[in-house]
């Protein structure tokens, strides 16, 4: 039961004269459920490879299973149905706007669901605020809040439409210790109630939540650590 199954994925980067491989002959499976961490130098491929699982980016050959449908030759607009259903994204710099309140932030999630009445949309968002811990923070702007606060809230806005997978790329990398064990532990806590995460990271410390480490280098996986059994 892969949610997601990479079979022999290489991209390649062509600037005029230069040529980049980013990723090459990656074959990765995650389960439903798993959380994967993804590890590896600057420069390794990691970004590429999650802007690959989340569907921003096309790989150049290879093919892409989610949730048992090859997604490999789809239309965007296909793809983007899908991305916006299925997927949660968290940041290293939080991408929250600093002009909206940490509850438009949210909301913002779900405006584009025209099937959700606004009542609905307002009762969700003070919920999923209420499970982050920041409820009393709702009516704050962004940078009145630590950058742990600003990360939950971030994760407050990835889940708010209740994504089967989460992808977080370097979600605790700006984040002081403390706040960066609340932001896994929140992490874990919506992966044991169901949501498949995949997050890169550079804290060994970190990696150690996940159940499998992925290593990576110069586009490849050189090692794969099981860590514990999803
Ligand atoms: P992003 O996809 O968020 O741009 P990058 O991999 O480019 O991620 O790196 C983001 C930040 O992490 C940068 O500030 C970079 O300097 C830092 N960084 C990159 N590689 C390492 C590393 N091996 N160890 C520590 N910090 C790193
Ligand atoms: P990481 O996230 O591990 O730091 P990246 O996935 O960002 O690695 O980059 C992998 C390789 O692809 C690097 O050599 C990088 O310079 C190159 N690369 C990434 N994005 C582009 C791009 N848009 N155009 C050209 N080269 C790129």
């Amino acid at each position: 039961n892969a949610m997601i199954s990479l079979k022999h994925i290489n991209k390649v980067y062509r600037t005029s004269e230069i040529e980049t491989t980013a990723l090459r002959a990656i074959d990765i499976d995650v389960k439903t459920g798993e959380f994967v961490a993804i590890m590896g130098p600057s420069g390794c491929g990691k970004s590429t490879l999650l802007n690959v699982i989340g569907m921003l980016d096309q790989p150049s050959s290879g093919e892409y299973w989610f949730d048992g449908k090859n997604i490999s030759g789809w239309r965007e607009a296909q793809v983007s149905g899908l991305r916006k259903a299925a997927i949660g994204f968290v940041f290293q710099s939080f991408n929250l706007i600093s002009e909206l309140t940490v509850f438009e932030n949210v909301e913002l999630a779900l405006l584009y669901h025209a099937d959700i009445a606004a009542s609905e949309r307002k009762r969700r968002v003070k919920e999923v605020l209420k499970r982050m811990g920041i409820a009393h923070r709702a009516q704050h702007m962004p940078q009145q809040l630590s950058g742990g606060q600003q990360q939950r809230v971030a994760i407050a806005r990835a889940v708010l439409a209740e994504p089967k997978l989460i992808l977080a790329d370097e979600p605790t990398g700006n984040l002081d210790s403390a706040n960066g064990e609340e932001v896994m532990q929140l992490l874990t806590e919506l992966n044991q109630d169901g949501t498949t995460i995949v997050m890169v990271t550079h804290s060994d410390a970190h990696a150690q939540y996940a159940h499998r480490i992925v290593a990576l280098l110069d586009g490849g996986v050189v090692s794969e650590n099981i860590k514990r059994s999803l």
